[in-house]
Formats: structure tokens, sequence, C-alpha cells
């Protein structure tokens, strides 16, 4: 007995970053895609004050169990704003897909469906506003994680509204034989950006969203982060020209990365790209996926 939350993944079609601001944030100015890469999160009740965590699936070894795992910091936070702290306790379990450290907002994905499955496991009364801010709370791409679709991404990438998009896109993802630490990607942009000016959203890409076709979008992707994650992993270079050789409309490092993404025209050249990045060894895994795909969901 219990729920269970379904949730996506993201990418970032576009992700403008400026200069730090006085409290250390960057502010961004991204595009935000659900992609159908999906963990899941399964909330049963605890005993009074007990707040538990389990992994399963990908990157497991990497994902803390104790207060600092993202979806017990939801739970706990959903907890203490809306409900009877004392009379609350839950077990989550979760079972990953999404690569751990990878660029794809795992983590914020994971708090995202605990605030939804443990707000209906515990019937808490609280609406749709009220879960939001507590997801902008946790973390930037926490109340992406809940809207899902494609969405346009402001202040530190936590206030999202969904966007003019057409149409569905193939994604390849190829994921990294190592994470990296957003941190350390973010601190690596402002030694190599001390130029940075105030981000905004490109007109291209938005256009190229509203005309649905991929052709457009591929030459249309961007990342201010890539060059950093380039620099600290120069590899992933070789790992975007080699899908762009294979025949990718467009490549980019996925948030802070490692992940990449590669646009395919098609649900067959997804295939034959797919392959052909398995292959040469320059990356762990690869993923197909589509987009948009819809936010945190209860599936049961
Ligand atoms: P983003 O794209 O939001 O910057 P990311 O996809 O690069 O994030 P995450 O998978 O969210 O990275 O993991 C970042 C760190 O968060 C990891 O090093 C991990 O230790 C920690 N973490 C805490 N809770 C979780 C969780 N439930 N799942 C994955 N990582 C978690």
């Amino acid at each position: 007995m219990g729920v269970r939350v379904r949730v996506p993944a993201k990418i970032n079609l576009a992700l403008k970053v400026g200069p730090p601001r006085p409290d250390g944030f960057h502010p961004l100015a991204t595009v935000y895609q659900a992609v159908s890469l999906y963990d899941e999160v399964h909330a049963s009740w605890a005993n009074p004050e007990e707040f538990e965590v389990s992994v399963s699936g990908e990157g497991v070894a990497q994902v803390p169990l104790d207060d600092s795992n993202l979806a017990l910091r939801a739970a706990r936070l959903l907890a203490r704003t809306h409900g009877d702290h004392d009379s609350l306790g839950v077990r989550l379990s979760i079972s990953k897909a999404i690569p751990v450290a990878g660029g794809l907002a795992g983590g914020s994905s994971n708090a995202a469906a605990a605030l939804l499955a443990c707000a209906a496991l515990w019937d808490l009364d609280v609406g749709p506003d009220a879960l939001r801010s507590l997801a902008a709370e946790l973390g930037s791409d926490v109340p992406f994680a809940l809207l899902g679709g494609t969405a346009v991404g402001s202040g530190r990438g936590e206030e999202v509204v969904p966007a003019l998009a057409r149409g569905t896109y193939h994604w390849v993802l190829a994921f990294g034989h190592l994470g990296l630490s957003t941190p350390a990607v973010y601190r690596r942009f402002d030694e190599l950006s001390p130029d940075a000016t105030v981000p905004e959203i490109p007109a291209d890409l938005m256009n190229a969203l509203r005309s649905g076709d991929p052709r457009q979008l591929g030459p249309a992707l961007s990342n201010d982060l890539q060059p950093a994650a380039l620099d600290l992993q120069p590899r992933l270079g070789l790992l975007l020209e080699a899908g762009l050789e294979a025949g990718a409309l467009g490549a980019m490092v996925s948030g802070s990365g490692p992940t990449c993404a590669f646009l395919a025209a098609d649900e067959a050249d997804a295939v034959e790209l797919s392959v052909a990045l398995s292959t040469d060894g320059l990356c762990r895994a690869v993923r197909r996926a589509t987009g948009p795909v819809v936010g945190a969901r209860l599936v049961g």
C-alpha cells in the first residue's frame, strides 16, 4: 500500500547564465523540456516522526540516505509546513533511471515527486500554488519537475512558465563515465566568463519551438555552461562531435553535464544515432527519450 509518483528528467534546450548575484546564485534564462526518462518515488506510512529513504537502480552508491537526500528533505518540509509534523512519518523508496549528478535534475525530480506523493499519502490540504512555492524553496529545478512539458525558467530557474511549443522531439541521451558537480561547473563558468551579461532567452529557439520543426531546433540549442563542462571533462567534446558526425541535428551538454543530449530528426534516426554512440566507447550508456512529457504524476 502507498502512493507511487513517476517523474521525468529534464534537459535545457537553452541555458543562459549571468554573473553571480550578491547571494551567490547565478541569474538564469532557460528553456526546460521534460523527457521520457523517469524515476519513481513510492511513499508508504511509517511511524510518527520516522522519515526514511531507500534507493535502487541507476547510481545508487552516490545517493545519500540521510537528511541530505532531496526527497527526504521535501517530505520533511511538507510535514513541517502543511501538516502535524509530530504525527506524520513516511518511508520513501526511490527507483532511479535518471543518472546521478548527470545534469538531468535527478535529485530535484525526486524532491518534486516526494512532495506530491506525501501530500497524497497524508491527505493534506495543499494546493498547486503552495506545492510550487515549497518546490522553489527546495531547489531551482524542482518547480519545473512538478510542471513538466516545455517551459521558460527565470530567476534561479525556479520561476517557470509554460512555453509555446509544438511537436514531439526525439532525443538521444549519452551518459558520462563520471558525474560533474554543479557547483564546480558554475565556478569554472565564473573563471571563463568574467564578462557574463544579463541572460535572455534566445528568440531563434522560441521560433523553432513554435514551428515544431526539429531541423530548426537543432542549430538553436545552446548552453552557456558547456565550455565549463568541456573544460572539466574534455572528452565530452569528442562525444558531441561524434553525435553530429552520426547525423544529429543538434548536440549539447545537458545543464551542468556531463550527460550530452542529441536531437534526431525522427525515431528511426534516433535509433541509428544511439547505436553509433553506444559503440564508440565515449560514453557509459545511451538512452533514447522523447519530449515534451508531463511532470510528476501519481501513477498508483
Ligand atoms: P541538476 O541538473 O539539478 O544540477 P544533477 O542532475 O546534475 O542536478 P542530481 O542527480 O540532482 O544532479 O544530483 C546532485 C547531487 O545531489 C548528487 O551528488 C547526490 O549526492 C545528491 N542527491 C541528494 N538527493 C538525491 C536524490 N534523491 N537523487 C539523486 N541525487 C541526490
